[in-house]
This record gives C-alpha cells, sequence and structure tokens, in this order.
C-alpha cells in the first residue's frame, strides 16, 4: 500500500484549524503537523507531488508503521493484556451528603429524590468506606478520595473526621492519600478554608458562568438565583487557597450554546482553572445531534480566545484543552478509560458502593457495600472489559488513545449499552481534541500564535 492510500485509511484522522494541518494516529496516538504541500497531496486536492511532499508523506507512513509495530511488541494493540491480573482501587467517591442547599436542575439534589435517599454519611460509613480503600488498593502507592454530594460541607465535621482517619491509614498503609472536596462554595468560611489549606486538599467549585445563565440552572430552596452569593464565595476560597490545586467547574446545556461567553466571564472575574462539561440530561435543556454544528464551532471559538489571552501574555487553562503529550496519561490509563467500576467507586451516604457517582442510588449498578465489601464483581468485570477494544466503534476511531473510550454513564443513559459510545459525547471529545491539538502546537516553544 502506498503511503497516501496508507495515511488516508485505517485510523488516521486529518483535520485543518487555525491553518495548521494535523494527521493523528488512532492506533498509537502519533500526530503529525503537515505542511501545505503534502495535506493538499494528502487531501487529494493535488495529484501532482510537488516539492518533498511524497518524501515527507513516506516518511511518516513509516514512523507510523514502526509505532504500530512497537506498540504491537508492548502487547498494547491486544485486548487480552489489558484483562489479565487484578484491578487495584484507586480512588473513591464519598457522596457524603444527600442533600444540598441549592436546587441545581441537573443535580438530583435538584428533582428533590436524592437518589432514593436522602442523608448524610456517618463517620463509621466513611472510615469503613477508607479501609476498603486501603484494602483493595494493593500495591498502588497514590490513591484519592473526593468529597461529594449533594452539598459535602453540609457534613464538614465529618469529612474533618475522615481527612484525619484517612492520612493515618494511608501512613500505616505506606500510602498517599489525597483529598478533594467538590463544592457549591456556599458555606466555606476561614475555618474550613484553613483546614483545606493545611491538608492540601484540592477544590472544585461549582459555577456555570454569566448571571443568568447560572441562576436559571441553579437556584436556592427559594427558588431565587444563587450566583452572586456563590461568586463571592469562590473567589475568596481562590484567593485564600495556598496552592493551585483547585478548579471552577461549570456545566453548560443547549440553553447556552454560546459558552465561550460563560468561560470569558469566569477568566474575566479572575479564575484561571476552569471546566466546563456538557450536560448529560433527557430534560428540555439536553443537548441533541442537531446542536453539534453549533457547539463544535463554540469550541473553536473558545481555542480562539484561548489563544487570545495567551498572546495577551494572559493565560488560564481550560481543562479539556490540555494536552501534554510528554506527560499524558500512562498507556494503561489511556487504554482502560476513567476506572468506573473497578479502579474508581462510588460511595452512598449509607455505604453502598457503585461503579461511579452517575450511578449512585441505581439497585441494578449497587456493586457492594463498604461493610461486606465487593458483593458483585461480576458488574466490575463487565465495566473492566468496556474498553477501547472491545467496542467496536472505539476500535476504528482516531481519538481512541485520548479519549479512552468515553463515558459509561452516558453510554447506559443514551444507548442501554456499556459497549455503545454515545455519539453526541464522542463528537464534542473529538473536537475538543482537536482544539487541543493545534492549541498545544500553536503554544508550544518558538512557535508564532496566529492573529
Ligand atoms: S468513546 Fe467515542 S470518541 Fe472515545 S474512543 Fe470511543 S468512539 Fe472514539
Ligand atoms: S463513567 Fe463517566 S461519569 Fe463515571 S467516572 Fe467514568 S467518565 Fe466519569
Amino acid at each position: 500500500m502506498n503511503a497516501i492510500s496508507y495515511l488516508s485509511g485505517g485510523t488516521f484522522h486529518r483535520y485543518s484549524l487555525f491553518g495548521i494541518n494535523i494527521l493523528v494516529h488512532g492506533k498509537t496516538g502519533a500526530i503529525w503537523q503537515l505542511d501545505d504541500l503534502s495535506w493538499k497531496l494528502l487531501d487529494g486536492q493535488s495529484a501532482e507531488p510537488e516539492g518533498d511532499a511524497l518524501a515527507e508523506l513516506a516518511a511518516i507512513a513509516s514512523e507510523a508503521r514502526q509505532a504500530e509495530e512497537r506498540f504491537a511488541k508492548q502487547g498494547a494493540l491486544y485486548a487480552e493484556n489489558l484483562e489479565e491480573g487484578p484491578t487495584h482501587l484507586k480512588s473513591l467517591c464519598l457522596n457524603v451528603a444527600h442533600d444540598c442547599n441549592l436546587r441545581c436542575k441537573y443535580c438530583f439534589a435538584g428533582k428533590g429524590a436524592f437518589g432514593g435517599e436522602r442523608g448524610l454519611m456517618s463517620s463509621e460509613v466513611g472510615k469503613a468506606a477508607i479501609d476498603l480503600l486501603m484494602q483493595l488498593s494493593g500495591p498502588r502507592q497514590n490513591c484519592e478520595a473526593d468529597f461529594f454530594g449533594g452539598e459535602p460541607l453540609l457534613n464538614w465535621n465529618v469529612v474533618k473526621e475522615l481527612v484525619s482517619y484517612g492520612k493515618e491509614q494511608a501512613a500505616e498503609y505506606g500510602k498517599q492519600l489525597q483529598f478533594t472536596l467538590t463544592t457549591n462554595g456556599l458555606l466555606l468560611d476561614d475555618e474550613k478554608l484553613a483546614f483545606i489549606n493545611e491538608e492540601n486538599m484540592g477544590l472544585i467549585l461549582s459555577i456555570d458562568g454569566r448571571p443568568e445563565v447560572h441562576d436559571r440552572m441553579r437556584p436556592d430552596l427559594g427558588g431565587s438565583g444563587s450566583h452572586s452569593r456563590v461568586l463571592a464565595k469562590i473567589k475568596e476560597a481562590v484567593a485564600k487557597k495556598a496552592d493551585d490545586n483547585w478548579w471552577v467547574r461549570g456545566t453548560y446545556t443547549s440553553w447556552n450554546l454560546d459558552f465561550t461567553q460563560d468561560v470569558k466571564f469566569l477568566v474575566e472575574a479572575g479564575f484561571s482553572n476552569i471546566s466546563l462539561e456538557p450536560v448529560v440530561t433527557d430534560e428540555e435543556y439536553q443537548l441533541r445531534e442537531e446542536d453539534l454544528p453549533k457547539i463544535e464551532r463554540e469550541y473553536e471559538r473558545l481555542a480562539s480566545y484561548y489563544l487570545q489571552r495567551q498572546r495577551e501574555g494572559k493565560p488560564f487553562s481550560f481543562f479539556h484543552f490540555n494536552f501534554d503529550l510528554a506527560k499524558g496519561p500512562c498507556l494503561a490509563k489511556r487504554l482502560l478509560g476513567c476506572g468506573a467500576g473497578h479502579a474508581y467507586l462510588a460511595v452512598s451516604p449509607r455505604g453502598d458502593l457503585y461503579p461511579c457517582h452517575q450511578f449512585v442510588g441505581q439497585e441494578a449498578y449497587r456493586i457492594g457495600t463498604v461493610f461486606q465489601g465487593i458483593e458483585k464483581p461480576e458488574l466490575g468485570d463487565r465495566f473492566r472489559q468496556a474498553h477501547i477494544f472491545n467496542k467496536e466503534k472505539c476500535r476504528s476511531c482516531w481519538a481512541q488513545l485520548y479519549c479512552s473510550g468515553g463515558c459509561h454513564a452516558n453510554a447506559l443513559a443514551k444507548n442501554g449499552d456499556l459497549m455503545l459510545p454515545d455519539e453526541l459525547g464522542c463528537r464534542i471529545q473529538q473536537k475538543r481534541l482537536e482544539c487541543a491539538i493545534v492549541i498545544h502546537v500553536l503554544t508550544s516553544a518558538h512557535a508564532q500564535i496566529p492573529a
């Protein structure tokens, strides 16, 4: 097969953005920047090989073939290598409060059912969860636990108790345990911020961006908007945070497909670590396939704004544009994905275990309890086997080693099938990745950032 037909088929993907021509090899994750002549030749816009274009494409094809051979030797192209050996638990999502002081529409708390159970986690349940993490993490040195809800600050005394218990246990087991707290910020005060700093905890602070966007989705118990109070609190939290281990995190819906404006609002409010996630819901504000052209254009607009801030020497971090070719996730993580159900588990207030926070309260996905341990190992195995080699769609996808197979919860919610990734989620993931790669190219040392 000649170089052009080889580079045009399989899991190769080419695209052009902001005048940068990119070729990605899905199977190995290799990325090349093409000059215009090679691009035209590969794209069929030029029948005549000009200059060194053909030689360049032949060199790229040879590199790609060698990379494939290397991967094959490492055993990274075959499913059975992923399914051998034990998986060790790494992270817990501790739902310490199934209660909240807000009623955000896209949260279970906003619907009033609290995933079937309202209440706070006792320290007994939390400690049993940490014991389980210590036991099931085997030889892993670094473990993580996220305090989540509802609003975890409603159960602050238990949070504090679990942090000190967790640190003691980690020391006994010779491990490191990193804690994170996901909060709407309203109950943060000096005492809590001092504790968070002393314990080097990470912070995820929930805010959606512009006041009207946030207030429409995140009312308080009386139905009033929460934006001004949340903004004041999280500004204070970020100002007092002793390290850079924090993110402001929002959600966008079909009601704010111009979400670059929300990111701009957050940047101009002084936040430099920003994440904005697409909503997953079947409510009226859900994202639909017909929204995709707008969503894709909006990510390009966001990438353009991101580059503009870089040029002006006022950069910010956008979670999904963070892309480090040299220090990306290890190969196992790239192949196995988020780890839900085997490396990552969520714990409900009464101690039931689920594959991740999105499944809490769904009886069919209750995998065990903190007291009895894993009672349905076959459920964890199903999640573990839902990796890119076993999903037909992922095997032929150019983004496979960067996306790692998508979100299991989305696949089940949209398609009722763990092995069938949600198309909308895939397209959003691919678009973010296209932008991230070009941003990486344009912001690498010596690159000129075009106006
Ligand atoms: S989940 Fe979608 S985007 Fe991700 S690797 Fe699979 S097919 Fe590609
Ligand atoms: S299944 Fe989806 S929501 Fe759950 S941990 Fe994985 S990526 Fe996150």
